[in-house]
């Protein structure tokens, strides 16, 4: 296995709409692979391809609290069948948007898809915090960040800082 590079915001590879994966095969699980080695290196519950610059519709998660065994879930072409009407708020962080966070409303329960690393389609209805998470990885899939769910005030605000840090961090690199 492999850390990989987290590309963080403002960038366009984030923007970008993922290719579904055609079958997952050696190639696609060795990237699942990288990629939950990358986010339990950087303490994250959660993380989308497009996150480490590959363009496919993969993602993975864990949301198992601190002390618990862990549970890596492997995802490819991950889609949500429904939503609850019932919303819930949560103060979401991501890995492309360093040491910011805001509080983002979505769907409280959901029924979702998505093939595993056998190649098996799975059907999981989730509450709570797997919900939540499953959202915020499926929009990184289409170009979504959890910002953009947020006022274009504050949004605008993260993402000035987070550009200035870039420019300084670029600087020292000189
Ligand atoms: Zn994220």
């Amino acid at each position: 296995m492999a850390k990989l590079q987290i590309i963080t915001a403002p960038d366009p590879r984030l923007k970008v709409k993922a290719r579904a994966v055609e079958k997952v095969d050696a190639k696609v699980r060795r990237l699942m692979d990288d990629m939950l080695e990358t986010m339990y290196g950087s303490i994250g519950v959660g993380l989308a391809a497009p996150q480490v610059g590959v363009a496919l519709r993969v993602i993975v998660i864990d949301v198992a609290r601190e002390g618990e065994k862990a549970q890596p879930v492997r995802m490819a072409n991950p889609e949500i069948l429904w939503r609850s009407e019932e919303k819930t708020v949560a103060n979401e962080g991501c890995l492309s948007v360093p040491e910011h966070y805001a509080d983002v409303s979505r769907a409280a329960e959901i029924r979702f898809r998505y093939i595993d690393e056998e190649n098996e389609i799975r059907e999981v209805q989730a509450q709570g915090l797997l919900a939540t998470c499953v959202q915020h990885e499926i929009d990184h899939l289409d170009g979504v960040l959890f910002v953009d769910h947020i006022s274009a005030l504050k949004r605008g605000m993260i993402l000035r800082k987070l550009q200035k840090t870039k420019r300084s961090r670029a600087l020292e690199r000189v």
